[in-house]
């Protein structure tokens, strides 16, 4: 098995997991041994999002999707913005906030969990007042978390772990633009997503009766 960053190798880590014997579980309350807490941070791209969550969605895994309010990249208050959290729910998962640092800024669009958006370590697992945060200490040890950060597995990619059950229960962030735009690195990845972002902003434009003659 090649651990690429691809939707082919993202749904073989979900059947590793069902082959450990794990369960997907959310941030609601305190993991339990056997969960997995699948955490998605979206920095970049609403359509990624939901192909990876369609993705999720077919073979039946739930993972809970932090947005942003604030993001220089999408606009969660645009429609675009408020369909993807309509048809988040619809597959069957759960819309958290990735908050900026100072602001945990919770409404009714978003569960009561917060993940913030490159934290510092002066707040990073310090409470949230009525809110959880996904790296306070019951959510988060060294052991039990693993994070795709710029497209590099720190301590290794963790499908053989999760098939053989070796961690007791697991927070495993991904980010979606990764696993579904192409390259095989961050920069070739991050060309991917601006090639296709071309075309969106292209319909866009379009739609916006904007004269591309
Ligand atoms: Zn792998
Ligand atoms: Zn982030």
């Amino acid at each position: 098995m090649s651990c690429t960053f691809d939707l082919d190798h993202y749904g073989e880590l979900l059947d590793a997991a069902r082959t450990g014997g794990y369960r997907f579980a959310f941030f609601d309350q305190d993991p339990e041994p056997g969960d997995v807490l699948l955490r998605h941070d979206v920095d970049l791209s609403l359509a990624a999002a939901l192909d990876l969550a369609t993705a999720e969605h077919e073979t039946g895994a739930a993972a809970t999707y932090f947005l942003m309010s604030e993001s220089v990249f999408y606009n969660l208050a645009s429609p675009e913005g408020e369909e993807t959290i309509v048809r988040l729910r619809a597959l069957g998962h759960r819309v958290g906030l990735h908050a900026v640092y100072p602001r945990a800024a919770l409404d009714e669009r978003f569960e009561p969990v917060v993940a913030w958006h490159n934290p510092d370590p002066e707040y990073m697992s310090a409470p949230v007042e009525g809110a959880a945060n996904v790296m306070e200490p019951r959510f988060f040890s060294p052991e039990t978390y693993r994070s795709d950060s710029n497209q590099h597995w720190r301590s290794g990619c963790p499908h053989e772990d999760l098939a053989a059950g070796r961690f007791e229960w697991l927070q495993l962030l991904t980010h979606p633009e990764i696993w579904v735009y192409p390259g095989d690195t961050m920069g070739e990845t991050m060309l991917a997503m601006l090639d296709a972002e071309r075309e969106r902003r292209l319909r866009q434009l379009a739609a916006d009766r904007i004269d591309l003659s």
